[in-house]
């Protein structure tokens, strides 16, 4: 841990942290694959949480069928994914999501978002959930990058909105790419593992510190604070 960590921001991924929505990104994933004969389980799609839909495509057509995918067969086959997600019930806020926020903005830190999500509702949709925490200015989504996660690129560019230095801030992320992301671009990173992978794929990509829920990690906000500015 760095010396004197003077937190100014703390940035929050979306999926799988803020919403409980990866169920359904694993099972509309996993059904897409068995149409297109891809090869991709469920916990395949946990472990390349993160990456952009061309990227995901791009490694099991190499593994399956020994190629690169291409743009055209890309857009056909998210096309597909996205219907069968879209048919889903819209997911909910994670347990704990809110209480969170309240208290990390009551404690004053900037709050960013890093999502690799493109959606244009995005914001209106966190502000019904998560009313007067998120702002437009201090959100990194998927159309913003060029590369995305594992990248560090979007947590850089999270740093450039917030204006401040990696050791100023935190991530809380709940994925393994994620997690390589942010610490790759510098920062302190705190992982939730709210899915079905053992916490040592995520100590494995530089976590410092893994939570059991983002509930769990609500309830010892303070105490994580205090010992973060002590230390
Ligand atoms: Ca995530």
């Amino acid at each position: 841990m760095p010396k004197k960590h003077f937190i100014k921001a703390v940035c929050f991924d979306m999926d799988g942290v803020l919403y409980d929505s990866m169920p359904m990104h694993a099972s509309s994933w996993a059904k897409t694959s068995d149409q297109f004969g891809l090869g991709m389980t469920e916990e395949d799609v946990y472990l390349h949480e993160g990456r952009t839909g061309f990227s995901t495509i791009d490694i099991f057509t190499r593994k399956q069928w020994g190629r690169p995918t291409n743009q055209e067969e890309v857009d056909r086959i998210y096309a597909v994914k996205c219907q069968l997600f879209n048919a889903l019930p819209e997911a909910k806020p994670m347990a704990g999501a809110l209480s969170l926020l309240r208290q990390v903005q009551r404690d004053g830190f900037q709050i960013v978002l890093v999502t690799g999500s493109a959606q244009y509702s995005l914001l209106e949709r966190l502000n019904r959930d998560f009313p007067g925490i998120f702002h437009a200015d201090l959100m990194v989504t998927g159309s913003d990058v060029t590369y995305g996660k594992p990248n560090p690129e979007p947590y850089l560019m999270a740093l450039q909105k917030a204006c401040v230095k990696p050791e100023e801030a935190l991530v809380v992320e709940n994925a393994p790419l994620g997690v390589r992301s942010a610490v790759d671009a510098g920062i302190y990173t705190i992982a939730c593992n709210t899915g079905p992978l053992p916490d040592k794929v995520l100590t494995d990509e530089g976590a410092s510190l893994v939570y059991p829920s983002l509930q769990a990690l609500s309830d010892q906000w303070a105490a994580l604070r205090d010992r973060l500015a002590n230390s």
